[in-house]
């Protein structure tokens, strides 16, 4: 199974992807965390792609979409695999379809009202990047591998306004690009974790 997660920055996504991919045994790629770990390893990819992300801007397109095609070669995903956060732009979607040919683009949707306060209340863990919110998780400590959890820099309310325009301007039209294609299904998200997840599975299953 080849799957794709699509929605604005705090719709759920990676919480989502992490739970389906476990289901369905498949990898959970997610671009975000790819990017943060090169920068936190101080790689060359990390130094170009830092300034972007700051900005809550796009990396440019060339530079992710190589960085997912290798990433999809590996062994892990012999089975399939789940995008998380790729791909952005059509341009992407454009090369993804050159590469490999996706099963389904899952389009968790959330009213634009609700993202701020949910991005700016997130809470990630360095290490195994789960993902709390201030508003059901008080403690600093990751509940799964111990690490102390902080605010990712472009959670903060600056950085935040800036990806939703991205995000309205570049990623949405994949919503209609993939219906267009007869591969989206859209889930509500905004209701609890686990309605959520159980959402995409019967659609999945279906
Ligand atoms: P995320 O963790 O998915 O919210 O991604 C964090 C940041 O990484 C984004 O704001 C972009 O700067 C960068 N990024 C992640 N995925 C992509 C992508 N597919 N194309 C371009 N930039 C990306």
């Amino acid at each position: 199974m080849k799957l794709i997660f699509l929605g604005p920055p705090g719709a759920g996504k990676g919480t989502q992807a992490e739970r389906i991919a476990e289901r369905y045994r498949i990898a959970h790629i997610s671009t975000g965390d790819m990017l943060r770990s090169e920068i936190r390893n101080a790689t060359e990819l990390g130094a170009a792609a830092k300034a972007y992300l700051d900005r809550g801007e796009l990396v440019p397109d060339s530079v992710i979409i190589d960085m997912v095609k290798d990433r999809i070669r590996r062994e892990d995903c012999k089975n399939g695999f789940l995008l998380d956060g790729f791909p952005r732009t059509v341009v992407q979607a454009e090369a993804l379809q050159g590469f490999t040919d996706i099963d389904f683009a899952v389009n968790i949707d959330v009213p634009f009202d609700r993202l701020v306060a949910r991005i700016s209340g997130r809470r990630m863990c360095p290490d195994c990047g789960a993902a709390y919110h201030v508003s059901t998780y008080q403690a600093s400590i990751c509940q799964k591998c111990g690490a102390t959890l902080y605010q990712r820099d472009d959670d903060k309310e600056e950085t935040v306004a800036n990806r939703l325009n991205v995000y309205t301007e570049k990623t949405a039209p994949l919503i209609a690009y993939y219906e267009s294609k007869g591969k989206l299904f859209t889930v509500n998200g905004d209701a609890d974790i686990d309605t959520v997840t159980e959402e995409i599975v019967k659609g999945l299953d279906a």
